[in-house]
């Protein structure tokens, strides 16, 4: 079977005795300095290295080959005189008499389609103010807008220049308009009027599974890892130079660091494109987990699972982390498939990031599951639903509890939750309230370990989950009203619940996939974000808007706290399908206690208040209401599927 290793070679590799005598701690890759480069490789199972420079990133044959010597932890190292700034190269790897051919794990930059790495001054790629550059400064809350670089920026309504569109250089729009009319803004300057915090990019790192040199139109989300530490070529103006893939990433972070808002980057440790990988051509078997019987795990669903457990894995994953937020100023990182590698490791993860940018200055967040079971060696505390206690309490996962119990299930186009006549669980409501942080076995330790969101990259919009369960099918285009207010509450319950925020890039404007629920290699038209019904749709925007702008000003729902379950006083069902909770919202805010209804029927229902004067900052229609709130006392009437927010001064 292709990848399978011997029980005994997999034995050795997960043995104490292989870590204490190969496990290296110092700096691996090309090495650039103005007279030298210094070339060192582990491969602590080689019989022979040889490296390759070339001129081109691809094609053409070698300009000169030398062998490395290998030295200590199995670590092979050379140092090439003069200046290689520019210079491709590869390496020829000799295990077991089988010799082959791969580009160097810790490459920086590479060629074209990533199959040749390139030495590089780093320095060289700095955009002009880069060493100034500065994320903007920590809001109070953090709200993730998840984006895919083509998505961005691929219709031509979005108003960004023909050349840019689909491209890292997009984000460098300051003036972008919808059709260029310059009066809707779109792309980044939308972005800035959101609210949101930061923008989680799906996979920007080198991947697979597009063409760099072919056709712009070519889609995929990208989570095919080839090249961990180089930026994808096809998002940039010229993906042969290996240089300018680099810059361009630079230039995006740094202009939506300029406009005030920071950047998440989406990693994807947990399985490589192919089994077939340079971590497999360099030291094959050692980096992949497998069976007992020697056969490759697969808890990925992609054949290859990383050993995030054996120690140069997890110090190349580290590794990896600490360059993007070094090198690029990345401010966070979601772990794809994140219950796959092991909670040691990414609790090494948050004290490096910690120690270098301060506590909690970088976001982690991570999907703490995985596609099925993994062989990890026996022992090994994955970073999983089961384990959020065995994490740090500045990891955060992402919470499907709360995803489900609001718009339904993800396995059932028809399965319905609270907000689409799927009944009302007011105890179930509240332990989403509380981001389910209240103590029970296994709850994470706060709410800062909790990410609250109802759509992302994977499954159906929240818009074309709702027009199943509304019986609205095929139509995922009109703007049926009944289904705008169902979004509208569903956003407003999202909004209110204790643990960061996240949601998927159009889900303010009702974005659709016309029903496709994996569109991962769908067409670019499919997926890109259709900047004429983010116009159309305004009101919907407006509505996530005040949502946002309110949460910023309520410490209640902001808290991240151990004490953060306790703020949500009392509470529970006021009707058929609808609930209502006071929230103590004591702290830097005009209102000292929230009451929040959430009504699903479609009956309005009248609810009786605690006692005093209720100011009423947001309802069905309008989220801005706290910018000039009307009062309420003793009851109050809460029209059909809509929530009400009143506060108290
Ligand atoms: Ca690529």
């Amino acid at each position: 079977m292709k990848g399978k290793i011997t029980p005994s070679l997999k034995k050795y590799f997960d043995s104490r005795e292989f870590r204490e005598r190969y496990h290296y701690d110092g700096v691996l890759g090309a090495l650039w300095a103005p007279g030298k480069t210094t070339f060192r490789l582990w491969a602590p199972t080689a019989q022979d290295v040889t490296l390759r420079l070339f001129k081109r990133g691809r094609g053409g044959r070698a300009l000169e080959q030398f062998p490395l010597a290998p030295g200590e932890q199995g670590v092979w190292s050379l140092e090439v005189p003069g200046d290689l700034d520019g210079v491709y190269y590869d390496y020829r790897v000799t295990v077991d008499g089988v010799t082959r051919r791969t580009a160097d794990p810790y490459a920086v930059a590479c060629g074209l389609e990533g199959g040749r790495s390139m030495v590089v001054d780093l320095r060289r790629t700095d955009p002009e103010g880069w060493a100034e550059d500065r994320a903007p400064a920590r809001q109070p809350e953090t709200v993730i807008y998840e984006l895919h670089v083509k998505d961005f920026s691929w219709d031509p309504a979005s108003g960004v220049k023909p050349e840019w569109r689909g491209k890292f250089k997009a984000f460098c729009q300051e003036d972008a308009t919808l059709n260029g009319d310059g009066v809707h803004p779109t792309c980044l300057p939308y972005l800035r009027g959101l609210g949101v915090t930061h923008v989680q990019l799906l996979p920007v790192f080198d991947y697979g599974s597009v063409a760099e040199g072919g056709d712009p139109a070519e889609y995929n989300w990208g989570y095919d890892p080839v090249n961990y530490n180089v930026p994808e070529g096809s998002y940039s103006t010229d993906p042969a130079d290996g240089a300018v893939r680099i810059r361009e990433l630079k230039e995006a972070v740094q202009s939506l660091h300029k406009n005030g808002l920071r950047v998440i980057m989406d990693v994807v440790y947990n399985h490589t494109y192919h089994l077939d990988s340079w971590l497999w051509r360099t030291v094959p078997g050692y980096y992949c987990r497998q069976r007992t019987d020697g056969t490759p795990s697969n808890g990925s669903g992609c054949g290859n699972d990383l050993a995030s457990e054996r120690s140069m894995c997890g110090k190349y994953i580290l590794d990896s982390v600490l360059y993007w937020a070094e090198e690029y100023h990345i401010d966070g990182f979601r772990f794809d498939l994140m219950g796959l590698l092991d909670a040691p490791l990414m609790n090494r993860i948050r004290r490096a990031l910690d120690r270098r940018y301060g506590p909690g200055e970088k976001v982690m967040l991570g999907e703490p599951w995985s596609a099925s079971d993994t062989a990890a060696r026996p022992g090994t505390r994955l970073a999983n639903k089961g384990n959020l206690t065995r994490l740090n309490r500045g990891v955060a996962a992402f919470c499907d509890a709360t995803r489900d119990a609001v718009k339904g299930s993800l396995f059932d186009g028809e399965a319905a939750g609270f907000v689409n006549g799927g009944g009302l669980d007011a105890e179930e409501l509240a332990c989403c309230l509380r981001g389910w942080a209240d103590g029970w076995e296994g709850a994470p330790h706060s709410p800062a370990q909790t990410v609250n969101y109802l759509s992302c990259h994977d499954d159906w919009t929240l818009w074309d989950k709702l027009i199943q369960t509304g019986g609205r099918a095929p139509d995922f285009q009109s703007l049926h009203p009944e289904l705008l207010r169902q979004n509208k509450l569903a956003a407003a319950i999202d909004l209110t619940c204790q643990g960061t925020l996240f949601f998927l890039a159009g889900e303010e404007f009702a974005r659709t996939k016309y029903g496709v629920k994996n569109s991962y290699r769908s067409p670019a038209e499919l997926n890109r974000l259709d900047w004429n019904r983010a116009w159309e749709n305004r009101a919907l925007v407006d509505y996530y808007r005040g949502l946002i702008a309110l949460r910023k000003q309520a410490p209640g729902l902001m808290d991240k706290s151990e004490q953060a379950a306790a703020r949500l006083l009392t509470g529970g069902q006021e009707a058929d399908d609808c609930a209502g909770y006071l929230l103590d919202n004591s702290g830097n805010s005009p209102w000292h206690t929230l009451a929040l209804i959430y009504n699903a029927s479609l009956e309005t229902v009248s609810v009786y208040l605690p006692e005093g004067t209720w100011e009423v900052l947001v309802d069905g229609e309008s989220s801005f209401l706290w910018q000039n709130p009307g009062t309420v006392e003793h009851v109050v009437a809460v029209p059909p599927v809509s929530a009400l927010i009143l506060g108290q001064r």
